[in-house]
């Protein structure tokens, strides 16, 4: 190690701690009485973090989703502490992707009784295809974009906070001792919590094999992790035509809340039913196009000004949106639509289609 690349070093571990405390607490939203909503800021440019949702009652609380790193998990934490005396008993991780599950160790050791849910193929996928998904980014895509920003930030100040953020984010996803469930479920699990009545619910494949939603009859609140996201839906890996009859059971339900995987809670239906009508249109076009021997590339291209309209009630036309729109709905969900039409789709993680 030069003697420059020693002190960057020890440039960036003095930064870790400092990045820590710098990060501001995460911003809470009571849903209804005794429901909370925690919202993480995301790590420097490198990581968004998930929705975590908190249900309290008189005889424990329930959590859902656990945030990308145990520093997430553990502001969210000592939030909760500020709230009630009560114990977490209850874990929910919604789906398998890093940033609903990474920060469980903090819940598991801090209550030892705790009941760590989800849905049975969410469970196989994190015990080891989900952390090999993982693996090349951590190993090599993060950590070579970080030398790559500190050598900008060695003469450039300002990107040093940049620098520290990302390198905490990196820090806090090697030292995650991951915690896998120990109950799983099918179909459908209830919770009954003190004066809590708390359904678990799978309704099949949607953005990934087991994605589990919680739903709370008597405050119409459902928790829907990623099988929406506010405002555009991140279609890796998803179930094309499984996916929207999973969105329709949704729809179905009583629910004057949802609160999605990211971004600010629903108030209404309008969000969920532009989803399903862009899935809808993908779906037909997307097959239409395969016919008419287009690749996916091609068909996006085919079917882009089609969808401008539903795009815009999304992304109220901001170009960063619409970038985001284009890559990670509308691509992704298209590619999946082809690999569907190609065979029926297994369980197995796919690889983020190259654009
Ligand atoms: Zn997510």
């Amino acid at each position: 190690m030069t003697l420059r690349r020693a002190l960057l070093f020890a440039l960036a571990l003095c930064a870790i701690p400092a990045s820590a405390q710098n990060r501001p607490a995460p911003a809470r939203t009571e849903l209804s009485p005794g429901i909370y909503l925690f919202t993480t800021p995301s790590y420097g440019d490198v990581g968004l973090d998930g929705n975590s949702i908190a249900i309290l009652s008189r005889d424990g609380v329930l959590v859902f989703d656990t945030n990308g790193t145990p520093a997430a998990a553990e502001a969210v934490l000592g939030e909760i502490r500020t709230l009630t005396q009560q114990p977490v008993r209850w874990v929910v991780n919604s789906h398998w992707h890093w940033d609903h599950w990474y920060g469980t160790e903090v819940y598991q050791r801090a209550f030892p009784d705790l009941r760590i849910v989800a849905h049975e193929k969410t469970r196989a996928l994190m015990i080891g295809p989900a952390l090999e998904f993982n693996r090349p980014g951590l190993e090599k895509g993060l950590p070579g974009y970080l030398e790559n920003l500190e050598k900008r930030a060695a003469t450039d100040a300002a990107l040093r906070p940049l620098l520290a953020e990302d390198r905490f984010f990196l820090e806090q996803k090697t030292r995650t001792r991951h915690t896998f469930p120990n109950v799983t479920f099918t179909e459908k699990l209830t919770i009954e919590m003190g004066e809590r009545h708390i359904e678990v619910l799978n309704f099949g494949r949607g953005v990934t094999p087991g994605d589990a939603v919680v739903y709370v009859p008597a405050e119409k609140l459902l928790l829907a992790g990623d099988l929406i996201v506010n405002p555009i839906t991140f279609a890796l890996s998803g179930y094309p035509t499984e996916w929207l009859r999973v969105l329709e059971r949704v729809d179905a339900l009583d629910a004057a809340t949802i609160v999605t995987g990211h971004g600010a809670p629903l108030h209404d239906k309008a969000l969920l039913r532009t989803t399903m009508e862009i899935f809808r249109v993908l779906l037909r076009e997307g097959k239409a196009a395969k016919e008419r021997g287009l690749n996916p590339d091609q068909a996006k291209d085919a079917i882009m000004p089609g969808l401008h309209d539903l795009m815009v009630r999304l992304t109220g036309d901001d170009a960063a949106k619409n970038a985001a729109f284009r890559t990670q709905l509308v691509d992704w969900y298209l590619h999946r639509v082809y690999d569907e039409l190609n065979g029926p789709l297994t369980d197995a993680i796919a690889a983020i289609p190259a654009s």
